[in-house]
């Protein structure tokens, strides 16, 4: 193919994305005056952050009983089923009630309670006093929170000059000789060119890879693009085995219905009126993990119990709570459930089913979002250049399970925290290193042998593929053949996507088929990551459930997995040990036990 003229950039911080990690990233590091890029494939208020629902927690203890950061890490400790490293989680725990109040300061609209104060909605696995109540911790915008953080966010980046390159693809990451990152070059879809940012900082805020299923909440731009830059940059991924299903997102279309409308007070029934999760979680019953919610879920189907004439879902009563508060506070879901279910919230349940809603896996990094090599001999050596933010990154507070009301609180965290480790490693306007030309090569040698793809399968059926694979082999409930199986045809599929795939535009302007082959590229390299580290964790713990392997094995597997993927399809792992020390010494570390709600 021909070859291409670059457009070049250079700015001291790149960042990729611009869901609510990579706004809050953005508007520290301008805000600080380093010179701030801030590319995205969609445009900034279109991404996936903008559908978060139900809310952010924090223990400020607004409403109900008194709350306690404390409470929060153990409850973040025991959502995670043990695998969240625990100085993280304390970091985040005690960062979140400054963080909601900085949100607050920057207008974000919250709902509020009679006195005026920040509205807080209970949420599953959010309690009291190491679980004796249900806590009220979560921060809500009615159902709209998500919404509501993200627009604040893009005004106050826009006020300190973050400059915006928007539907603009990320190719690939430019790494130096001695595996340094030096920026990235970016496709501009609309004008057809090309783009090298140069930057001492390049950050990857891409979120997370939910559409790698069938059947998914997020939106359809949810490829893990960066993910997969990271896997071609030969780093690793961490955890990718742990991917959440959602209790309730609508049977058919998969669209969510936020874990709130339980914490106002839904709850679920089997095709005999029976609310079920009594016999599951006798004390949390609804609010339990969503792991738990899920499988308990998968069971009444799967033993009969089922809802409709096929007995294949589940029905999420919200009737009995009364159309003046599901006007005010779950406005959102009664019009989502009204549009894809054609169901008025305050007659009739809605039909759900558990769907694709979170990847607790990703880019491993430290508290300030530095990527780790992961390199055995290195440890946990950060790699140069390179940061992580957000649902793309593992930092793990999240571990095997990630609590509702916890991504919101993820994303301006570490967003916060990696700004204030930029501002505090760089000086603005510092000189550059060169980019070795190969590493551009090598981005464009991918980037033609997609383009100019002439075989006989077009992008749209190899995906579908893939994705069914994902759902019939590596969901809620797993075993070793079914993995084993899985592995095999997604090898298959993946050969089709290397020696078979056909487009038929080769336009470089607005070329939407390349855009999507591109992304199920990416997307493909996270399915195989996926399904080699489910394989190879012979336990159950959290999302991760095994029924040839069902108790959890802290013995043998309370350890972070890592995967590496080479060009040809071939996944290496290792592994490291989970962090069960706090950062400090206000609390004491939480010993792994049962976990039961
Ligand atoms: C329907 C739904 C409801 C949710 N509700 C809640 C909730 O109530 N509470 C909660 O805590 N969590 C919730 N979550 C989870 C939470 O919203 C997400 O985990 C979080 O918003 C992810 O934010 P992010 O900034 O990491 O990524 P995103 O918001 O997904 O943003 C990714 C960004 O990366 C850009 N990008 C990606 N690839 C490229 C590329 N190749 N080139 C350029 N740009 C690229 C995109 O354009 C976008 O700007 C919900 C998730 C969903 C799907």
């Amino acid at each position: 193919m021909s070859a291409y003229d670059i457009v070049e950039h250079v700015y001291d911080v790149v960042i990729v994305g611009a869901g609510g990690a990579g706004l809050r990233a953005a508007l520290g590091m301008a805000a600080s005056g380093l010179k701030t890029a801030c590319v995205t494939k969609v445009f900034p208020t279109r991404s996936h952050t903008v559908a978060a629902q139900g809310g952010m927690a924090a223990s400020l203890g607004n409403m109900g009983d008194g709350d306690d950061w404390r409470y929060h890490m153990y409850d973040t400790v025991k959502g995670s089923d043990w695998l969240g490293d625990q100085d993280a989680i304390e970091y985040m725990c005690r960062e979140a009630v400054p963080a909601v109040l900085e949100l607050e300061h920057y207008g974000v609209p919250f709902s509020r309670t009679e006195d005026g104060r920040i509205y807080q909605r209970p949420f599953g696995g959010q309690t009291i006093d190491y679980g004796k109540s249900m806590a009220q911790r979560t921060c809500a915008a009615a159902d709209r929170t998500g919404h509501a953080i993200l627009h604040t966010l893009y005004q106050r980046c826009l006020e300190h000059g973050t400059e915006f390159f928007v539907e603009y693809l990320a190719l690939d990451l430019l790494m130096d000789e001695d595996g340094s990152c030096r920026g990235m070059l970016a496709w501009n879809i609309e004008a057809g060119t090309l783009h090298r940012f140069r930057a001492h900082r390049t950050v990857l805020a891409t979120g997370g890879y939910g559409r790698v299923y069938f059947s998914c909440t997020a939106a359809h731009t949810c490829t893990g693009d960066g993910n997969a830059m990271a896997l071609r940059a030969g780093l690793p991924l961490q955890d990718m085995e742990f991917t959440q299903f959602h209790p309730t997102g609508i049977y058919g279309s998969g669209c969510l219905v936020t874990e709130g409308a339980r914490g106002e007070g839904g709850y679920l029934t089997n095709s005999g009126g029976e609310r079920f999760m009594e016999r599951y979680a006798p004390s949390a019953k609804d609010l339990a993990g969503r792991d738990v919610v899920c499988r308990a879920m998968t069971i009444e189907i799967n033993e009969g119990r089922g809802c409709g004439p096929q007995k294949d879902h589940i029905h999420l009563h919200l009737e009995h709570l009364g159309a003046e508060l599901l006007h005010q506070r779950l406005p959102g879901i009664s019009e989502t459930a009204r549009i894809f279910a054609g169901v008025d919230v305050t007659r009739e349940p809605i039909p759900v089913l558990p769907t694709v809603h979170y990847n607790m896996g990703g880019v491993p990094t430290n508290l300030h979002g530095e990527v780790l090599s992961g390199q055995p001999a290195s440890a946990d050596a950060p790699v140069r250049g390179l940061m992580a933010i957000g649902e793309a990154a593992c930092v793990s507070v999240h571990g095997a399970n990630r609590l509702g009301s916890n991504s919101l609180l993820d994303i301006i965290v570490f967003g916060r925290a990696a700004a204030n480790r930029a501002v505090a490693t760089l000086r603005a306007g510092e000189g550059h290193a060169p980019i070795p030309q190969e590493a551009t090569d090598r981005a464009l040698a991918r980037l033609d042998r997609i383009r100019s793809a002439s075989g006989r399968t077009d992008t749209g059926a190899i995906r579908l593929a893939m994705q069914q694979v994902m759902q019939n082999h590596c969901a809620v409930f797993r075993d070793g053949p079914l993995l084993d199986e899985g592995a095999a045809r997604l090898g298959e599929i993946f050969r089709t996507l290397h020696h078979d795939l056909r487009l038929s535009d080769r336009s470089m302007i607005f070329n939407t088929e390349l855009v999507e082959a591109l992304e199920l590229d990416n997307m493909m390299a996270q399915a195989q990551v996926s399904l080699r580290s489910a394989i190879a964790r012979t336990e159950s713990r959290g999302s991760h459930s095994r029924e040839d392997f069902p108790g959890r094995d802290d013995v043998a597997w309370l350890k972070h997995t890592r995967c590496w993927l080479d060009d040809a399809g071939a996944a290496r792992l290792a592994y490291r040990p989970v962090r069960l020390r706090p950062l400090s010494n206000d609390v004491a570390s939480i010993p792994p036990k049962e976990r039961v709600y």
